[in-house]
């Protein structure tokens, strides 16, 4: 039988779970419509699982008259903050707190005069956020560049690696006269980085279960990839293919911080049964 081994960090992270924990109590109560701005968190099934439970997405927000409002995860953009407050509508804000302190920061550089970059992913919704409450006037870095300011503060999106912002600070360090730089990267997503790539090292087939659409899910799954090439990044336990699995005896899984613990249930049951 094959032997299976799972990180010590799996399922939800401390955002996630507080915002499922926070949606979940106002679903209970049963009393109104709740709409998420996107998709609560970066996993189809889970956001699936949500809306049998009433709790839906909308893409636009122009689209929601009535019930209660979440903020997302990554954060939702001050305009539509500003647009429910005026419509006078109920939200709840789910925003993960390490995600509003990058933007607390950015917000505070950007009061002392220094000209804000964001390290990260220009279309994640969490650099979108971050970015509108500087009224976009800020920078989005996604590789070392340089930009044309002496006064430069930093921050960079919650997910990546350290060694990845420090290149890019590197390269502004080379021109700016003065720069300030907020370590706003989340623990929880360098740690499993640092867990997934040990047990990597150990097992002969690793499975990274999460989103697709999930950025920390990706990137875990190309950082793990490098160090054992059978890798896998599977949404479900359906995803699956016996073949994988030949000849195989220590198959490693982990997930995502928006994986939640009943995908990874279904996946090991099922690497079991192979
Ligand atoms: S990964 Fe970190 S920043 Fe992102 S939601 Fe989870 S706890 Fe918050």
């Amino acid at each position: 039988m094959i032997e299976v081994y799972k990180t010590k960090n799996i399922g939800f992270c401390f955002g996630v779970k507080r915002a499922i924990k926070m949606v979940l109590k106002e679903a209970e109560k049963g009393n109104e419509k709740i709409h998420t701005i996107g998709p609560i968190i970066h996993n189809p099934q889970m956001v699936e699982m949500l809306a049998d439970k009433g709790i839906k997405p909308v893409t636009d927000i122009k689209d929601i008259n009535d019930g209660i409002v979440v903020f997302r995860t990554h954060g939702i953009r001050k305009e539509e903050e500003e647009y429910i407050k005026r419509k006078g509508l109920k939200y709840i804000d789910a925003t993960c707190p390490f995600v509003k302190k990058v933007r607390r920061y950015a917000i505070m550089l950007k009061k002392m005069g220094y000209k804000v970059v964001i390290v990260g992913e220009r279309e994640h919704p969490e650099v979108k956020s971050v970015l509108s409450y500087l009224d976009n006037d800020g920078i989005v870095l996604q590789k070392p560049d340089k930009v044309d300011f002496r006064k430069i503060g930093v921050v960079s999106q919650t997910t990546l690696e350290k060694e990845y912002v420090l290149d890019i600070v590197k390269e502004l360090l080379k021109e700016a006269k003065e720069l300030r730089f907020f370590d706003t990267i989340c623990d929880n997503t360098w740690i499993r980085k640092q867990e997934a790539s040990r047990l990597a090292q150990e097992v002969d087939l690793m499975i990274i279960v999460g989103g697709k659409n999930s950025s920390n899910t990706t990137k875990l799954y190309e950082k793990v990839k490098r160090i054992q090439p059978r890798t896998y990044h599977i949404e479900t336990d359906k995803d699956m293919e016996k073949d994988w699995f030949k000849d195989i005896k220590r198959v490693g899984i982990t997930g995502g911080a928006s994986t939640p613990d009943f995908l990874i249930d279904m996946v090991e049951r099922q690497v079991k049964n192979f």
